[in-house]
C-alpha cells in the first residue's frame, strides 16, 4: 500500500457519520466503514490524552481513501478534549461508565500529574452508561458487533489486555511495548470489560509519555497498518 502524499494529508478526507452527541451537544464522529462486522478503533476517551487523537488522526490521513478498513472515533469524549480534562462534561470518566457487570457507584481517582499520587476526583456516573458519549457507543458497537475494539490511552506506555490475543502479538512486535495484563489500580466499569463480556476482543494501546509529534512520528505508521487491515 502506498502512503498518502504529504502534501495531501492536511484534511481528513473520509467521511464521518455523527453517532451522537456528547452531554454539552457537540457531535460524536465516526469515519469509515460501519458495515456488521468491522473493526472500531477509538481515541480520547480521556480528553487529556489528545496525542491519541494526533497520532489515530495522523495515521488515518496516511490512508487513501478506500483503504480504511475500520471504524475510527477521533475523539470519543469531545467536551473534555475541549476542556483538556480527563472526565468529560459532567466531570464522569466515561472509561468508568460503561454498563459493564461490575459497574459501582462512586468516585475514580486519577492523577493531577506525574508527580502526584491518584488523588484527583472524577465520577463513575449515576448509573451504568448513564453519560450520552457512553451510550452512543454502546450502540455503535452494537451496530458494528466488531471482531475486536482497539482503546488508545495515554501515559503507561504498555498494550493492555487480560490474556494474549493476534492482534496485541502485532501491536507488541510492531511498537516494542510490554503486555501488561492489568493496571494496578481497580478498573470497573470500563469499555474493556464491557466488549469481553460481549465476546468482542478489547485490546488498549497505552502510548508512553511522548510528545504530540513522536506520537506521529512512532505511532501513526503503525496505526496506519492497522486501520488498513495490514498489520
Ligand atoms: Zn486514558
Amino acid at each position: 500500500m502506498t502512503d498518502v502524499p504529504l502534501p495531501e494529508r492536511g484534511t481528513v478526507r473520509h467521511p464521518a457519520q455523527p453517532f451522537g452527541a456528547s452531554r454539552a451537544g457537540a457531535p460524536l464522529h465516526v469515519h469509515g466503514p460501519l458495515d456488521p462486522g468491522t473493526p472500531l478503533v477509538l481515541a480520547a476517551t480521556h480528553g487529556n490524552e489528545t496525542e491519541t487523537t494526533v497520532a489515530l488522526s495522523a495515521a488515518m490521513r496516511m490512508i487513501a481513501p478506500g483503504e480504511l478498513r475500520c471504524a475510527v472515533v477521533l475523539a470519543f469524549n469531545p467536551d473534555g478534549t475541549l476542556l483538556g480534562t480527563r472526565g468529560n462534561g459532567a466531570g464522569v470518566d466515561l472509561n468508568r461508565n460503561f454498563p459493564a457487570t461490575d459497574w459501582e457507584r462512586g468516585t475514580v481517582r486519577s492523577r493531577w500529574s506525574s508527580r502526584t499520587p491518584q488523588i484527583v476526583e472524577l465520577s463513575r456516573g449515576d448509573a451504568p452508561a448513564s453519560e450520552p458519549e457512553t451510550q452512543a457507543l454502546v450502540a455503535l458497537v452494537e451496530r458494528l458487533a466488531p471482531p475486536w475494539i482497539l482503546s488508545l490511552h495515554a501515559p503507561i506506555g504498555a498494550v493492555l489486555e487480560p490474556e494474549p490475543s493476534a492482534l496485541g502479538d502485532a501491536l507488541m512486535a510492531r511498537t516494542r511495548l510490554r503486555r501488561l495484563e492489568r493496571v494496578n489500580y481497580a478498573t470497573s466499569g470500563v469499555l474493556d470489560t464491557w466488549a469481553r463480556e460481549r465476546g468482542i476482543a478489547c485490546v488498549t494501546l497505552e502510548l508512553p509519555r511522548i510528545t504530540h509529534d513522536e506520537a506521529v512520528v512512532h505511532y501513526a505508521p503503525i496505526l496506519a497498518d492497522l486501520l488498513r487491515g495490514d498489520l
